[in-house]
């Protein structure tokens, strides 16, 4: 299906061409969650456990922390989770680098016009 207005291709610089290819092949795949993956070691509290030994034997958990409009929240992971999560994360990070590298662009465009 064509697009009744087509974009502008000769307008449109390498960087932004780059960054728009890039996007759209993000955008194929899912998965995309703006948030942080904090390493949490913790105790289990059983006395019986070495990690009632000291902070070396603490076991690892993962926590997932989002925070919006100025509020964090925070949830833990479970360990099965945080490979998928992470790739959500970074799918995320680098969709939203784009976006910015385009809209830059985007910004230098209007910079050169005359008011
Ligand atoms: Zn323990």
């Amino acid at each position: 299906m064509n697009d009744p207005i087509p974009p502008a291709k000769s307008s449109q610089q390498p960087e932004e061409r780059q960054a728009i290819s890039r996007l759209r092949q993000l955008l194929n795949e899912s998965g995309f969650l703006h948030a942080s993956l904090i390493r949490h070691p913790r105790r289990c509290g059983k006395d019986y456990c070495r990690c009632s030994q000291g902070k070396r034997h603490y076991h690892q958990s993962w926590l997932i922390g989002q925070t919006l409009k100025g509020r964090t929240q925070m949830k833990h992971l479970r360990p099965e989770l945080v490979e998928q999560v992470r790739v959500w994360i970074e799918r995320y990070r680098e969709a939203d680098a784009l976006l910015e590298r385009i809209s830059k662009t985007y910004w230098q465009r209007l910079k050169k016009r005359r008011p």
